[in-house]
Formats: C-alpha cells, sequence, structure tokens
C-alpha cells in the first residue's frame, strides 16, 4: 500500500472525475467511496494517508462520517479535509467540530487543494524512490 493513497468521498460524478484528475496528475495513488457508510468501511480497511470528504452525502452525511473515522483510527490521526459546497461560516465550523482537519471550497480551486495536501502529506509523490 502506498504511503500517499489518499481516499476521496464524493457523490457527484462530475466532482469526482476533476477531484480524480487532479489527483492523478500530481500522482496520488487514489481510492473512492461514493457515499459514508462506504467511507468509513474504507478508511478502517485501507487506513490511507488523506481523506478529501464531500459533506452532502447518500447513506451518512459527511460531518457524521469524519466523527466516526476519527473515533475508529484514535488515538492515530488521519488527516481529513472536507469538501463543503456550503459557503456559510457555521457549515465550516460544524466540519471542524465534526473532527475534519480542514476544508476547501466548492467550486474547487485546484491551486488551493494542491497547496493543501502538501501540506498534510509528508511526502509528496515525486520525491519518491520506486
Ligand atoms: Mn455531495
Amino acid at each position: 500500500m502506498s504511503a500517499n493513497l489518499i481516499l476521496v468521498v464524493e457523490d457527484n460524478k462530475d466532482n469526482l472525475r476533476l477531484i480524480l484528475d487532479l489527483l492523478e496528475s500530481m500522482s496520488y495513488p487514489t481510492l473512492v467511496a461514493t457515499d459514508g457508510e462506504q467511507a468509513v468501511k474504507l478508511a478502517g480497511e485501507a487506513n490511507p494517508a488523506l481523506i478529501l470528504l464531500d459533506l452532502s452525502l447518500p447513506t451518512m452525511d459527511g460531518w457524521t462520517a469524519a466523527r466516526l473515522i476519527k473515533e475508529q483510527h484514535a488515538p492515530k490521526t488521519i488527516p481529513i479535509i472536507a469538501l463543503t459546497a456550503h459557503a456559510m461560516f457555521g457549515d465550516k465550523e460544524k466540519a471542524l467540530a465534526a473532527g475534519c482537519d480542514d476544508y476547501v471550497s466548492k467550486p474547487i480551486n485546484f491551486r488551493e487543494l494542491a497547496g493543501k495536501l502538501k501540506q498534510y502529506l509528508a511526502t509528496p509523490p515525486e520525491s519518491e524512490t520506486p
């Protein structure tokens, strides 16, 4: 398993495609979940290095999923970056309160997201030795 595995949780196909294109261009290996329950399950099974988490999801919302994932992995912590369509201050606060470490507002600014990935993942993929 790769040290830089990113779990992408997004139920919107167009958003998912854009995010995966960006991560692929940065050489990050990815795993995809399209609902909240699947996100919690995969986070437990695959032990990703970071999670990009849409908040508005089927079966279980992102806030609940974030809380469960953090509980599941405690005391170790997997950084969770919330992807929020809600520009309102309260939603971002709610994401942080649920255990998300950071957030990126939609529509996603790729430069911003790329910067945050580099901030939270210790080793950029480019510097990994084969
Ligand atoms: Mn969604």
